[in-house]
């Protein structure tokens, strides 16, 4: 594959660069998926409260890809959080997916005001002794949340995947997940596409290597370590994607983009989100 592995804190490689598919209908959910598998992506991330999970499998089923060739990562929702429930979930995602096994499971929200997510965790660790899933792991999770985890459980969790792009650069969460084994997923890494692919530093560095925006965007995320999970259903834009692997930012890029952080969301703030 041209895209790189990531080694997670328990061996099992994850690509560095995949597809996500938020927001996408589970019918288009299945060309997309398919459309990105063509253009070389090994990764897709679905969720359970996307709606997609079946198109997302019969992508895969269809591909012609080996099932071993791609990372297939979901999410359990909100509702279904607490240690038989999660099982529950589990099984019904793997059945909408049509899979035996799973890449990756995270946690999707950490709702601390239901004080669930260490109950919900030990079940992932159950799926994980029992070889349902290669890797577990939490998304939207503050480092006070997983240090919790770490302190209740005993698998350290492989991913935490969080909001990040140049406009918030997540560094104390970065440091924190360096210091834990922790990989750094950034969902919206592109910030949604809205006014980031248009800020004229960004513009600029995309002119000086003939790349687009978006390219320039997600490379930096690729040489600051991130996984990351660009989406998109238009095809010259999922392949545009993915085509990241064959120039490199040099340090003054680096420097311009990383000026550019204003530690703004545009997701919910996790402390406080509530909902499902
Ligand atoms: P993103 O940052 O990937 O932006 C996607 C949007 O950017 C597209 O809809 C399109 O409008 C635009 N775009 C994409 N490629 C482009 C290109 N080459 N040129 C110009 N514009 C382009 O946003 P996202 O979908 O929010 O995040 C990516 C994935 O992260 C999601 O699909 C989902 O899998 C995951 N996610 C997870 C959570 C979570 O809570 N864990 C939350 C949001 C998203």
């Amino acid at each position: 594959s041209k895209v790189p592995p990531k080694i997670l804190n328990n061996g099992i490689e994850m690509p560095q660069l995949g597809f996500g598919v938020w927001q996408v209908p589970d019918d288009e959910a299945e060309r997309a998926v398919a459309t990105a598998l063509e253009a070389g992506y090994r990764s897709i991330d679905t969720a359970a409260i996307y709606g997609n999970e079946e198109g997302t499998g019969k992508a895969i089923a269809a591909s012609g890809v080996p099932r071993e060739d791609v990372f297939v990562t979901t999410k359990l929702w909100n509702a279904d959080q607490g240690h038989d429930a999660t099982l529950r979930a589990f099984d019904a995602s793997l059945a909408k997916l049509g899979l035996d096994y799973l890449d990756l499971y995270l946690i999707h929200w950490p709702l601390p005001a239901r004080d669930r997510y260490v109950d919900s965790y030990k079940a992932f660790e159950k799926l994980l002794a029992d070889g349902r899933v290669r890797a577990i792991g939490v998304s939207n999770f503050l480092p006070e949340h997983l240090e919790r985890l770490i302190e209740e459980t005993s698998v350290v969790p492989a991913v935490n995947q969080i909001e990040l792009h140049p406009h918030l650069q997540q560094h104390a969460a970065r440091e924190f997940h360096a210091e834990q084994g922790i990989a750094t997923e950034a969902w919206s890494p592109l910030g949604q596409g809205k006014g980031l692919l248009e800020v004229p530093a960004i513009v600029a560095i995309a002119q000086k290597h003939d790349r687009t925006p978006a390219q320039i965007v997600l490379r930096w995320h690729i040489q600051l370590g991130n996984v990351v999970i660009p989406k998109s259903v238009t095809p010259s834009r999922i392949k545009e994607n993915i085509e990241v692997f064959d120039f490199s930012l040099d340090t003054e890029d680096l420097a311009a983009i990383s000026a550019l952080n204003e530690d703004r969301r545009i997701g919910p703030d996790p402390a406080a989100f509530d909902v499902g």
